[in-house]
């Protein structure tokens, strides 16, 4: 179907793959296997892998920019760095959600890579390291970043976010996250609240005397979930998200109880401005005391701007189907592009059960999906001129 190179590549028939060599490492599955085993869990774990993926490029000839911050290190590799034409980047995370001890032993199955964080996404950084290897022998017009970041599992302020502050922008982002090859332009925005509700506190056999903080506080959730903003849908979305995730409140079963917090997770719809949710959310529990624990903005993309279409064509001719635009319901890197206007999408390869026991990628769809990447900086190159 794509003229795939065999080369260089172990044997997939085997049904478990023994310890890596260097014949694994030359592969992306290989590569992808080390960083699977690097349990990149922690910050001094994450680092290592960092540090890992930094010395796989440097062997192979590409030069590499480290940048650290709040203890956690990024990497920054750029080929074409001289050149006019506009940036492509490319990013991918290396941590990883933290999983029981054997899923870090990856193995292969059925042409499928078996592993925490292979399909999420140690699959695709080792693509997108594949294919700056071969990008960097290419004379191409276009400049091509790779950023490996540390922490979008964990909200990615001091990777992905931190890098864009630092001036690290191109003029589109591809995020290789899970998504089977769909392409996400758009992702829902967060706002996750802490609200505090008072009452009056009274004997449990005379409640009339009281006010009922936690009654108080189920009006004010269901108020709140009818708002205009929290109820909106659009072409890739049937509905916004609303999760009452965590209530205290309560000291004894005769007591009326006169305070409730709760916490509320909420993934609104790109277009929607967070400022006038909170005045309606404010608006629907007026004496609620209102705590912003995190916000993310939405990722709104223009799915017609040259650069998306670039990308869903090479792929559809790729691979001889037709790709879908998607919205993602969770958060990604992508926002911090966003939020310069950047373009940013998610697109990587096949798999299934991220953050679950089962993770698996294919393996076949690592090497189109490095293909795909490699096409798509070739063929920008044909729409500059
Ligand atoms: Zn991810």
């Amino acid at each position: 179907m794509n003229g795939l190179k065999k080369k260089g590549r172990f044997d997939l028939n085997k049904e478990v793959v023994p310890a890596c060599d260097i014949k694994h490492k030359d592969s992306i599955e290989g590569l992808a296997c080390e960083l699977i085993r690097m349990e990149a869990t922690t910050s001094e774990r994450i680092n290592a892998s960092i540090g890992y993926c930094a010395e796989w490029l440097r062997q192979r000839g590409l030069t590499i920019t480290l940048l650290e911050n709040q203890g956690l290190m990024s990497l920054v590799c750029i080929v074409n760095e001289e050149r006019e034409g506009p940036t492509i980047i490319l990013n991918g995370h290396v941590d990883v959600v933290s999983a029981a001890s054997e899923d870090f032993s990856p193995r292969i199955e059925e042409r499928k890579l078996f592993g925490r964080g292979s399909y999420d996404m140690l699959g695709s950084v080792a693509a997108m390291m594949h294919a700056m290897v071969d990008l960097s022998k290419m004379d191409l017009l276009v400049k091509i970043m790779l950023c490996i970041v540390p922490d979008e599992e964990r909200g990615g302020f001091d990777g992905t976010g931190f890098l864009v502050d630092q001036g690290y922008r191109g003029e589109i982002a591809i995020c290789g996250e899970p998504t089977n090859y769909k392409i996400a332009v758009q992702a829902k925005g967060v706002l996750q609240l802490k609200m505090e509700v008072s009452g009056i506190a009274a004997h449990g056999s005379r409640p009339w005397l009281g006010e009922n903080a936690i009654l108080k506080a189920m009006k004010y959730c269901e108020a709140i979930e009818a708002i205009e903003q929290i109820q909106k849908t659009n072409l890739f979305f049937t509905r916004p998200s609303f999760n009452l995730s965590k209530i205290e409140a309560g000291k004894g079963i005769n007591q009326v109880p006169d305070q409730c917090t709760f916490h509320l997770d909420i993934r609104y719809l790109p277009g929607e401005e967070v400022s006038e949710i909170i005045e309606q959310i404010q608006r629907a529990a007026p004496d609620a005391n209102l705590e912003i624990l995190a916000q993310g903005a939405p990722v709104l993309t223009d799915e017609g701007h040259p650069y998306v279409v670039q990308l869903k064509q090479v792929t559809e001719h790729f691979l001889n189907r037709k790709i879908e635009f998607f919205g993602q319901d969770g958060t990604a890197d992508t926002r911090f592009y966003a939020n310069y206007g950047i373009p940013a999408i998610e697109f990587g390869p096949v798999g299934a059960g991220h953050h679950g026991p089962e993770e698996y990628v294919e393996i076949e769809s690592l090497y189109s999906f490095k293909e795909i990447l490699k096409l798509f900086a070739i063929n920008l190159v044909k729409m500059e001129e």
